[in-house]
């Protein structure tokens, strides 16, 4: 199998050489960038199959280098992994809403970066289900063509909405989306859904979820997901 590529943007020589070095012992292809000119320039030509991309860039920065690979049909398809700074949620926010897949917030541990990238990695290779396929994960079991969700083999009395959002979250499970993702996906033609009451029909989810309550996950200032 031919080696995947990873383009890793990070203007600090110190950390981009670190993951360089990192990566390439988890038997990646690497390639540098110092900044987001050079990263959009490589990314045409090299065509990776991930670009780790820091968002504090001197220039152009992290953000637009994220808005452009994606509009630009030869890098539309590659994964985007942000690395972040604490503090930066409404950066991370705009950005996976850019269609970045997922980010990590500095300081990292090198060998958590690499178990991520690789799952971004595997991810990207694994279609989600079809709409109509009923999801399991350990004992919720979700059937989306008959609108029903059994928990310990007892269904569940949700409502659409609840349905449609513990849908979106669980056919992604690891994936995180913001609430403004989740209203695009779910809002119905007959009612609103705000980004307020996302929050709202989380809490009642997770109270219908009992036992599996727990893995609808809020994460801080960014959004929610369904954890694995
Ligand atoms: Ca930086």
């Amino acid at each position: 199998m031919a080696k995947e590529k990873i383009l890793v943007v990070e203007d600090e020589e110190d950390i981009r050489e670190l993951l360089r070095y990192n990566l390439s012992r988890e038997g990646y292809q690497v390639a540098g960038a110092a900044s987001g000119e050079e990263a959009l320039e490589i990314a045409g030509r090299l065509q990776p199959d991930l670009v780790l991309l820091d968002l504090m860039l001197p220039g152009v920065d992290g953000l637009e280098v994220c808005r452009r690979l994606k509009q630009d049909d030869r890098t539309r398809d590659l994964a985007i992994v942000m690395l972040t700074a604490k503090g930066e949620e409404a950066d991370i926010v705009a950005g996976l809403e850019l269609g970045a897949d997922d980010y990590i917030t500095k300081p990292f541990s090198p060998r958590i970066l690499v178990a991520r990238l690789r799952a971004v990695l595997r991810r990207r290779k694994t279609e989600p289900p079809p709409a109509t396929a009923p999801i399991r994960i350990h004992e919720l079991i979700i059937h989306p063509g008959r609108y029903e969700v059994l928990l310990e083999g007892r269904p569940l009395d949700l409502t659409a909405t609840e349905f449609r959002l513990l849908h979106l979250l669980a056919c992604r499970p690891g994936w995180v989306f913001t609430r403004s993702q989740i209203v695009n996906a779910i809002h119905g033609e007959d009612y609103p859904v705000s980004e307020r009451s996302v929050d709202v029909q989380i809490v009642n989810l997770r109270k219908k979820l009992g036992s599996m309550g727990n893995h609808l996950e809020t994460v801080r200032g960014v959004g929610y997901r369904f954890r694995e």
